[in-house]
């Protein structure tokens, strides 16, 4: 792979992993969904509470549509490049 190559590759993980996802586990009621959605980052610890697991194992959209999908609204979204939350909206 060229150096140029090699640019692109990064730039484009760069593009996967720009969200950030917290759990704030006071708020969630092991509803599950945000895991069926994106099992990559999301997953029920022992009490029941979604915890993150990974940055990386799903999709800037599978993170975001995990996120809306908490009917309580406990998961928050940050994007890493401009420091503004993108869920829930303020
Ligand atoms: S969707 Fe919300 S309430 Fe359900 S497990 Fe995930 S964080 Fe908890």
């Amino acid at each position: 792979m060229s150096d140029d190559q090699k640019d692109k590759v990064a730039v484009n993980e760069k593009q996967i992993g720009k969200y950030k996802v917290e759990v704030m586990r006071d708020k969630c009621i092991s509803a599950g969904s945000c895991e069926a959605i994106a099992p990559g980052i999301f997953e029920l610890d022992e009490e029941g509470i979604a915890v993150v697991i990974s940055q990386n194992g799903n999709t800037d959209e599978e993170k975001l549509l995990g996120a809306q999908s908490c009917p309580t609204d406990a998961v928050i979204v940050t994007d890493t490049e401009t420091g503004e939350q993108v869920w829930p909206k303020k």
